[in-house]
């Protein structure tokens, strides 16, 4: 059996599609091990993988920032965590080199560590994929490509690309393709999914178990629920929240809101009766129950509601967020409240017109038939071992 390592990107919305997969390499037996902030630990261990703990720049995991200018300095943070997850995982490694790389597109510190030691590579996406021919970023651009932190980090990658093998080139760094690449995303929600060709595998949200890391949640009453949460990355709209209460207290709805790490609950003051407040809760178990999801359009809940065949109102901040949910509207499985938009009146509103708006219930039905007809973590775990096959 294979020695079989993933490079993580620390995450929670690139962790999280991942766990699916090593579950079923760890089932198949291989060794597995994966790179892991403290954070992580649990779920790594979870789907019976080895953690390689190192010490990200970003911390615990990765919180994004909020306008267009913190943005441009993203690229700067991703290299130094690429740097110091290289650095980390070569020390642990030694000469115990694995057989096989399985490496979220943006862990850069594992296309060093591959191409330095010529081991190949499955590329991960959790979000669009990245082609020779297509790139969100292009679409929805977070930052002018001449901002000097841009300009400063493409010019210390492309010095650094040399010392690992790589050509001194970041046009190719960015649109060299792997061999195999994993798309957490079923192919007809991908904008342009019909350009990727045969070494892009479309294997959907790879959902598994999370139990024994998150807890588990059932409903209270038998009352419509609506889950309401931002995700685990954004920090900036704390506001937010106390319009969601205002516009959903005392109402028809059993409301389950995750407020995430950046606000006490307490903070909110009195809750309404009908609502549950949390820093997090276990996503998988609620939208098992939910009617409506009211969603920042994060890739991973986005494809979890369609997974349970929730209808969403997306309230986007970042521009991927803001891909998604315009591709939510575009398909007709969701409504997208811009954030300008957003009050008490307007949030009501756009939450009572999906819910009750049956052609979104349909098409939201038809997309989850269509992503439980793939077996993702089967479907991932071949393609791994495919490549694993063509290295013999
Ligand atoms: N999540 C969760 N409980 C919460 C909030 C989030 O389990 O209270 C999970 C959610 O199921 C998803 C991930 O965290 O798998 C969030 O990823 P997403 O891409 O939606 O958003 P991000 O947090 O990266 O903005």
């Amino acid at each position: 059996m294979a020695h079989i390592a993933f490079f993580n990107f620390p995450a929670v919305g690139h962790v999280n599609p991942t766990l699916g997969v090593v579950e079923e390499l760890v089932k198949r037996g291989h060794r597995v091990t994966c790179t892991s902030t403290e954070y992580f630990v649990p779920a790594i261990k979870a789907v019976g993988a080895t953690p390689i703990v190192y010490e990200s720049p970003f911390g615990e995991f990765y919180h994004s920032p909020f306008n267009e200018e913190m943005m441009a300095g993203e690229g700067v943070r991703c290299l130094d965590e690429a740097i110091a997850l290289h650095k980390q995982v070569s020390q642990y490694y030694g000469d115990d080199r694995p057989d096989v790389i399985v490496h979220d597109f943006m862990a850069w510190g594992a296309r060093f560590y591959a191409s330095e030691h010529q081991i190949p590579v499955v590329r991960l996406f959790p979000s669009y994929g990245v082609s020779e021919t297509f790139n969100i970023a292009q679409k929805f651009p977070w930052s002018a490509p001449d901002d000097p932190k841009i300009l400063e980090m493409v010019e210390r990658l492309v010095g650094l690309l040399p010392t690992f093998g790589l050509p001194a080139d970041m046009g190719a760094f960015v649109t060299d393709v792997a061999e195999l690449g994993i798309v957490f995303l079923p192919r007809e929600f991908h904008y342009e999914g019909d350009s990727f060709d045969e070494r892009f595998v479309f294997a959907g949200p790879s959902i598994s178990d999370r139990s024994a890391f998150q807890g588990s949640w059932q409903p209270k009453s038998d009352r419509p629920v609506l889950l309401i949460s931002l995700g685990t990355a954004a920090t900036g709209w704390p506001e937010f929240f106390s319009l969601a209460i205002k516009a959903f207290a005392d109402s028809e709805w059993d409301v389950v809101m995750a407020v995430g790490d950046h606000i006490d609950p307490a903070e909110l003051g009195e809750v309404p009766a009908n609502f549950e407040v949390a820093r997090h809760v276990p996503q998988l178990d609620v939208l098992r129950h939910a009617r409506v999801f009211l969603t920042h359009a994060g890739m991973n809940s986005t494809m979890e509601s369609l997974y349970h065949g929730v209808p969403m109102v997306a309230v986007p901040q970042m521009n991927e967020q803001r891909a998604n949910a315009l591709r939510v509207e575009e398909l007709g499985l969701g409504r997208h409240l811009p954030r300008e938009d957003t009050d008490v009146a307007t949030l009501r509103a756009a939450v009572d017109a999906v819910a009750a708006d049956r052609s979104v219930t349909e098409r939201v039905s038809a997309m989850r038939d269509s992503m439980r007809a793939v077996d993702g973590p089967t479907l991932a775990a071949d393609t791994v071992e495919k490549r694993l096959a063509a290295k013999d």
